[in-house]
């Protein structure tokens, strides 16, 4: 993972257009270290948008956006991806293993693997398999439900293990049960980690330090 704590977020008058469609209107806003932050605000508030600002999705926003002092746009991308694990709505899966499908490429043991689908509570579920976590998940993709590939994508960002997580309605296909215990895991595990979750449940946003309201590009 990455090497160090993370520092502050500040977002200072943070603005974004697509096209001549403002999205983001001067976006004031800063995160402390390992503080659970909630976005909430309706459909097409400009919420995905400004998570995908913080990893450099589009570099035609203006204000800055600084973490630990440093301005994003000068960061590597490679030090980014370490910096950052995202879990949206979509979770892009490889026509390959269980397990190779949670590791995306990264140094890890089998151990390792498993607990982080034990806190995603994914575990259950794989070794149930009769060919458990080296299961090809393309005999699977049909059968695989949405909450499923939710957890999937959460056992990644905990096995990835970044100092930033951004979490975009990761709960949105979880019935609420899996989603309680998602969430405690989440905040359990939290170890210094800064989260951002953009969510409209009010169940979900429950676990933030923090909420703050998106409304028409500004904070409300
Ligand atoms: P939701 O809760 O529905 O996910 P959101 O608050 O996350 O919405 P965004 O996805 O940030 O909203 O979108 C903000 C606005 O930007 C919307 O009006 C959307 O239509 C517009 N938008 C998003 N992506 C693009 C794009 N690639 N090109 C043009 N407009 C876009």
């Amino acid at each position: 993972g990455y090497q160090g704590d993370l520092g502050i977020i500040e977002l200072k008058n943070l603005s974004f257009k697509y096209e001549e469609e403002i999205i983001l209107d001067n976006i004031d806003l800063v995160i402390r270290p390992g503080e659970i932050i909630g976005i909430e605000g309706r459909s097409g508030s400009g919420k995905t948008t400004l998570l995908k600002l913080l990893m450099r999705f589009y570099d035609s926003s203006s204000g800055e956006i600084l973490i630990d002092g440093h301005n994003l746009k000068s960061w590597q991308s490679d030090s980014l991806a370490k910096l950052i694990s995202y879990v949206t709505q979509d979770t892009y899966i490889f026509n390959d293993t269980i397990i190779n499908n949670i590791k995306l490429g990264m140094e890890a043991s089998d151990k390792e693997v498993m607990e982080a689908c034990k806190k995603a509570n994914l575990h259950e579920f794989i070794i149930s398999l009769k060919e458990g976590y080296e299961t090809m998940i393309g005999s699977l993709y049909q059968s695989l439900s949405g909450g499923q590939l939710q957890r999937l994508s959460l056992a990644r960002a905990f096995l990835h293990d970044s100092p930033l997580i951004l979490l975009d309605e990761p709960t949105s296909n979880l019935d609420s049960l899996n989603e309680a215990l998602v969430l405690k895991t989440l905040k359990d595990n939290r170890d210094g980690k800064t989260i951002i979750l953009v969510s409209h449940r009010p169940s979900s946003l429950k676990i933030c330090d923090r909420i703050i309201r998106i409304e028409q590009g500004r904070q409300s």
